[in-house]
């Protein structure tokens, strides 16, 4: 992947080394306060569909009840879209007692998540713009170990997750080395489809599919939660794809290299649910996956990255997924 000089995002809130827990004292309300209230910002796009150009179809696509809109109403303690399911009994505990101190290596990560930030805030503000809207981008939280978010306590050993509170994109950098490893996804790639992934979370609380998956979800069986969940994991990786599809240097270049894409789909095999299942208990359950499997993540993925085109990411109504 070419990134090395690009911009670096300014969105980004530093706090490696910071102990978990206590190291936040104003907690929560930090994070509240610096951080505009999620719902008076958002515009849902079920309204004023009709009078956007060509292409913003999904907006209506991804309504799956054809409800209108409404406001942030989301179980704020729920953690979305981390980056696989199965919790950290299948990642094992990375989480570490003591901080780590920054070190060369863990600033370089830093600087290749900033740069892929601002890629991912570079393609989505000109998709935004291209149906009239304004694309407000996320924080990405860099932490160590454990960290307060608006969603509760965040652990390294949930992996990466987006939390739709504070909208704020969270990620201990050691996860990269797990994904090379336990996921077997080595790469540069790999590790940008995973901040990629995150971002499709965002993407997807703007434009409405968050807070309509949430609702949806309620009152339903766990099962039927659990397929609702997998569309949309599989949608933020389809989004991931757009995203490659899209990004470009400051040259106005592909930010792809050979085997980029080869490290993405590596990446997203690695962290479907029956390869962590298997891994980890030794056999599959489908009823409960909650982000799909290697095959089906790696077919959104591509679907995404084929088409540049975040109208083909309709998993709501894929039908086979
Ligand atoms: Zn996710």
């Amino acid at each position: 992947m070419k990134w090395e000089g690009e911009r670096r995002s300014t969105n980004v809130d530093d706090r490696r080394g910071a102990s978990g827990g206590g190291g936040f004292g104003g907690g929560l309300g930090d994070l509240f306060g610096r951080r505009r209230s999620s719902g008076g910002g958002l515009n849902i796009p079920m309204g004023g569909a009709g009078g956007r150009g060509g292409g913003m179809s999904l907006w209506i696509i991804v309504a799956i009840g054809a409800i209108a809109w409404f406001v942030f109403g989301i179980n704020p303690l729920q953690l979305l879209g981390g980056m696989m399911g199965g919790g950290s009994s299948s990642l094992g505990g990375s989480a570490r007692q003591s901080p780590a101190p920054t070190s060369v290596e863990s600033d370089r990560q830093a600087a290749f998540s900033e740069t892929v930030f601002a890629f991912t805030e570079d393609v989505w503000t000109e998709i935004f713009r291209g149906a009239g809207r304004t694309y407000d981008p996320p924080t990405l939280t860099l932490f160590t170990g454990a960290t307060q978010t608006a969603c509760g306590t965040g652990q390294a050993a949930m992996g990466p997750f987006y939390c739709p509170a504070d909208q704020r994109v969270y990620l201990d950098l050691d996860f990269f080395n797990e994904l090379a490893t336990r996921f077997q996804a080595a790469g540069d790639f790999a590790q940008a489809y995973v901040i990629a992934h995150e971002v499709g979370h965002h993407v997807q609380t703007l434009i409405g599919v968050s807070t309509q998956v949430a609702r949806e979800r309620q009152g339903r069986s766990e099962e039927e939660a659990n397929a609702l969940s997998v569309r949309q994991e599989l949608q933020a990786d389809c989004f991931a794809g757009v995203w490659a599809a899209r990004a470009k240097t400051s040259k106005g270049e592909s930010i792809i290299e050979a085997g980029d894409i080869d490290e993405a789909l590596a990446a997203a095999a690695g962290v479907g649910d029956d390869t962590i299942q298997q891994r980890s208990q030794g056999y599959v359950v489908p009823e409960s996956f909650t982000h799909g499997t290697s095959a089906q993540r790696q077919k959104w993925f591509k679907i995404g990255f084929q088409s540049g085109d975040m109208n083909r990411c309709d998993t709501f109504n894929a039908n086979p997924l």
